[in-house]
């Protein structure tokens, strides 16, 4: 059996296998897909130390570096249930059962779907989800951005120098994104923002032709004629596995400690799929060191 498990692949996974692993104790890593969300990012400059570097080349790194480990990888597996016995055991979506003294979860999470018709039919022609990745493909277009929130904001600047024109839909009355961030929107000659919009339905056959959505004021319907759709709206933890497990909070992330602790003794968490304040690499990594360092003082006392 392994000392430690670490599920998930990305920042907060290499980073709590590296430090488990520094420590000489048996550690394996479990990934759906090494390197995880910066796999689909672009431009990446605020991982301290880096002035710049690119998601792909980070994933790289990241990758080097557990290799530097006597680490086992066990790349493009998915978890799909936790359960303790006299060990833990984690079982794979393969079929596969791997036994643990510990267990670090770092499962990260993925964008929120709108859920309205047309959304999965046009998934990669015309709906996306990723402006850093797919905005480029918009030149010259009409797009909507989905969701008014730092995230929805920061995508509408972005694409507004990249598109013709950019709809923001923002379901509640105001904008939610920082105050600096709607100031420098607003600035902007080709945007338009519209609150209290709900989204109806993504229009298109082969690609997206248009976007419903209904004014919650008035309860009328409107249709914007566009060629793409970014949908903005948060992120999910990937935590659904855990059901009936360990404790999440309203939104599904895990409830960690300042040590990574979660409701089960002997398991860990950290990065994205945890509670923590704030989604970045660099935190991440440092709740993965975290985690890892907790999971070392548990095996020490049990
Ligand atoms: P993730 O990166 O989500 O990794 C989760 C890992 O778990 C993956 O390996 C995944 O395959 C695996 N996994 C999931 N479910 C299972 C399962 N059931 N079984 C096995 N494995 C599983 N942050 C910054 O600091 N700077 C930026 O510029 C920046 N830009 C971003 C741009 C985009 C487009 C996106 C999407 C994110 C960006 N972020 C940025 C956020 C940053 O990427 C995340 O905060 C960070 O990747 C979180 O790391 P993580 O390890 O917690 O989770």
């Amino acid at each position: 059996p392994f000392d430690v498990l670490v599920v998930g692949g990305g920042p907060a996974g290499a980073s709590a296998a590296i430090y488990a692993a520094r420590k000489g104790i048996k550690t394996g890593i479990v990934a759906e897909r090494f390197g995880g969300q910066i796999l689909d990012t672009l431009s990446i400059e605020n991982f301290i130390s880096v002035k710049a570097t690119e998601g792909p080349k980070l994933a790289m790194a990241l990758e080097e570096h557990v290799k530097e480990y006597d680490i086992d990888v066990m790349d493009l597996v998915r978890a799909k249930g936790l359960e303790k016995k006299e060990l833990f055991e984690l079982e794979l979506e393969n079929g596969a059962v791997l036994k643990s003294k510990s267990v670090i979860i770092s499962t990260g999470a993925r964008w929120r779907n709108v859920n309205v018709p047309g959304e999965q039919e046009l998934k990669n022609k015309g709906v996306a989800y990723c402006p850093h990745c797919d905005g480029p493909l918009f030149a010259g277009k009409d797009v909507a951005v989905i969701g008014g929130g730092n995230s929805g904001i920061e995508a509408a600047i972005d694409l507004a120098g990249i598109v013709k024109h950019v709809t923001v839909l923002e379901f509640a009355p105001e904008l939610k994104a920082d105050q600096v961030l709607q100031e420098r929107l607003h600035s902007l000659p080709n945007v338009t923002v519209v609150t209290n919009a709900a989204t109806q339905e993504i229009t298109g056959t082969d690609n997206v032709t248009g976007i419903t959505y209904q004014d919650r004021e008035t309860g009328e319907d409107h249709h914007v004629e566009l060629q793409g759709v970014f949908v903005q709206i948060g992120l999910v933890p990937n935590t659904e596995w855990l059901e009936g497990t360990l404790e999440r909070n309203r939104i599904g992330e895990i409830i960690t400690e300042k040590n990574g602790a979660t409701t089960i003794p002997g398991v860990f968490a950290a990065g994205d799929c945890t509670d923590s304040a704030y989604n970045q690499i660099i935190i991440s990594m440092g709740s993965g060191a975290t985690a890892a360092l907790g999971a070392f003082d548990y095996l020490i006392r049990n």
